[in-house]
């Protein structure tokens, strides 16, 4: 039979994810320094992990509402308005999503007719542009630069919006760059995202992970914007629960209500398990993302240093957990560079083209790893780059 005729057009168009094809290469191989996947080395504190055991031993074990546990959306609402100081309903603008993944898809889906057009800054997640064409929307990427820090000018996305524009998509700090948003920049956001009538869709998944001292300020808590916003977070990175899956959206009731009609046909509510592990990390998770914070800080201030010393120009993020250093000089393509790096030294970081067409020539190295691999990976790109020079 010819599969390829019977996969759907839109499926069959996107590729697959550049930092998954470079991963299965460095699977099975010892003495690999991963810098790679955006996943915590820190194990989830353990008395998140104990929520999750009690859960199971008082036979926990259920469907929830499709909303999500009440406690849990109310949890939620008491957070988000301490941390990102807007007001969420636990009732209703609340809902419980299997990661911001499924989040970031549901908000697609309910929002785009066919050829509506997604704004989005660009080096960016992986999954923004293919998640855009699965709820066959276009995606319209607007490039940010290292001479500006990665950060996103108003100017720039204005010139990106038509008539055909229904979204803007926004994710500060940013996955590769660690970029982070000025007060200034929202503000410039948020007037084009009323001018022009749009649904802004933020994700904020690496919001505790800050390291210069500004307070990490949503667009979602600017005036006006609550009710064209769509806020996603979820518990993957500040408290380590990738496994766990679990994330949330908040916004407006009848946005809030379109995106759980799809989840409830689609995923019917989040595992009940880790719908507890959440509310223990809310309620009491706050020292141990403290300390996995410091940690965080401490190696991207030792890699940013680490790189230009090597002469790999690296600005300094402000938060997430990656570094994005500028390989041009070397004279190869992200790709060459990430290749070369993995065959001669046994280093594996992500090229930047994996993350759209601006990233090309640089680098995405993850430090949610070890302070002591850190410094062996970092000696070790070192020789890489000097024999490049011979
Ligand atoms: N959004 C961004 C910017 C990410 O970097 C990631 C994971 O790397 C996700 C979303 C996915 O998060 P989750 O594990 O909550 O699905």
């Amino acid at each position: 039979m010819d599969y390829q005729a019977k996969i759907a057009r839109n499926v069959a168009a996107i590729p697959r994810s550049g930092i998954r094809d470079f991963f299965d290469l460095v699977q099975g191989r010892e003495g690999v320094i991963s810098l790679g996947v955006g996943e915590p080395d820190f194990t989830t504190p353990w008395h998140i992990r104990e929520a999750a055991i009690y859960s199971l031993e008082k036979g926990q074990t259920t469907y929830t509402s499709n909303l999500g546990l009440l406690s849990l959306r109310r949890a939620i609402s008491r957070y988000g308005a301490g941390f990102f100081e807007v007001d969420y309903d636990p009732a209703a603008e609340v809902l419980v999503t299997v990661g911001v993944s499924e989040g970031l898809d549901l908000a697609l889906r309910a929002l785009l007719d066919p050829g509506d057009e997604v704004v989005f800054h660009e080096p960016c997640y992986v999954s923004y542009s293919p998640s855009i064409a699965l709820a066959h929307g276009r995606a319209v990427a607007v490039e940010t630069r290292k001479e500006d820090a990665f950060s996103l000018d108003p100017v720039q996305l204005a010139a990106a919006i038509t008539p055909r524009t229904r979204v803007l998509m926004l994710n500060f700090p940013t996955n590769p760059t660690g970029a982070v948003a000025s007060r200034g920049d929202l503000e410039g956001i948020a007037r084009l995202a009323i001018k022009h009538d749009l649904i802004v869709i933020t994700d904020e998944i690496y919001s505790e992970l800050r390291y210069d001292d500004e307070k990490h300020l949503s667009i979602a808590a600017l005036p006006g914007m609550k009710e064209r916003t769509i806020l996603l977070h979820g518990f993957s990175k500040a408290f380590a629960m990738t496994g766990f899956r679990l994330g949330y959206a908040c916004a407006p009731q009848p946005i809030i209500e379109a995106m759980m009609r799809i989840h409830q046909y689609a995923m019917l509510c989040a595992p009940i398990m880790s719908q507890n592990a959440a509310i223990e990390a809310l309620e009491n998770g706050g020292p141990a993302l403290c300390a996995m914070r410091d940690s965080y800080h401490q190696r991207r201030d030792f890699l940013v240093k680490r790189l230009n010393e090597i002469g790999l120009d690296c600005h300094l993020p402000g938060g997430a957990f990656y570094v994005f250093p500028d390989i041009r000089k070397t004279g190869l393509t992200s790709k060459e560079f990430a290749f070369g790096l993995l065959e001669a030294e046994e280093v594996a970081a992500v090229p930047g083209s994996a993350f759209g067409p601006s990233g090309e020539g640089f680098l995405r190295c993850c430090y949610a790893t070890g302070m002591a691999d850190l410094r062996t990976a970092m000696e070790r790109m070192d020789r890489y780059v000097q024999s490049l020079r011979a």
